[in-house]
């Protein structure tokens, strides 16, 4: 059993994927199906911050949270362009991706930056979600482990958890994402013994960072039929998904492979 107090995790993050006439439709389309939703899936949408609120409407009044995709560190000021934590929390949100490797690697977030946004969202009184993983390239020179641990001490070391917060982590190694305009093209198979193992080891280091039992989603081309498979092991909690969470039929496909 992989559930967190006994619940699954199932997050979705729409990227840059939908405009916002698409992400309002869709989170109606959602909405509508509410009757299939079960008590121990806790679901949360990552719309992208124009569609984040009226989508949030929507969404909020059949249980379903949504987050922002991304935060700037400072509340308020001249940051042309960012979007603070607060003011994400202000719109009614309860989540934030932090550290997110689109983020990391193609917009050149660094370690201390997540960080900085780790803790923004912790004052905010968002629920951080923090994505860790490593490159390919990082794998294939048995760096897994040593690249996945540096963003979790950096992140999470001395920080003052609130006792009101879960700790959510995601393991998204780089190389399992799905890739293309479309994202229909699926990233290389994470096997179940490989994400398991990385969880395991985020769970142990993690938990002897912030003294709580982490909550640890998957992510990387999760369809509807590999649902099951991550969420089978021992030390996976939910899976977050970007591409297959974007049309109603693989989001749907996708919830009712969780029950
Ligand atoms: C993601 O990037 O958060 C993600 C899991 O994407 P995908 O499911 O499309 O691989």
């Amino acid at each position: 059993m992989s559930t967190h107090n006994n619940q699954f995790y199932f997050f979705a993050n729409w990227k840059m994927y939908l405009d916002f006439n698409e992400a309002n439709i869709l989170a109606h389309a959602i909405a509508s199906e509410h009757k299939q939703f079960s008590a121990n899936v806790k679901m949360a949408i990552f719309p992208n911050a124009l569609s984040l609120y009226t989508a949030g409407q929507t969404l909020k009044d059949v249980g379903i949270a949504v987050g922002g995709q991304n935060v700037f560190w400072e509340d308020k000021g001249g940051y042309t362009g960012e979007i603070s934590a607060t003011m994400y929390q202000a719109a009614g949100c309860d989540y934030a991706l932090v550290g997110h490797s689109e983020r990391r690697h193609q917009f050149h977030e660094t370690n201390h930056e997540v960080r900085q946004k780790m803790q923004a969202v912790l004052e905010s009184g968002l629920t951080p979600v923090l994505c860790v993983g490593e490159t390919l390239k990082e794998r294939e020179d048995g760096k897994t482990e040593e690249v996945v641990e540096i963003q979790l001490r950096s992140a999470l070391q001395d920080i003052v958890w609130p006792t009101d917060r879960e700790l959510i982590i995601a393991y998204e190694p780089v190389w399992a994402i799905s890739k293309g305009a479309g994202a229909n093209e699926a990233g290389k198979h994470c096997d179940d013994v490989e994400a398991e193992r990385v969880h395991k080891m985020i769970r142990e280091f993690s938990a002897g960072l912030i003294k709580l039992d982490p909550v640890v989603l998957f992510g990387g081309s999760v369809r509807p039929p590999t649902t099951d498979y991550y969420l089978r092991q021992l030390n996976v909690n939910g899976i977050l998904v970007g591409a297959a969470s974007t049309q109603l039929e693989s989001f749907m496909g996708i919830l009712s492979n969780i029950k």
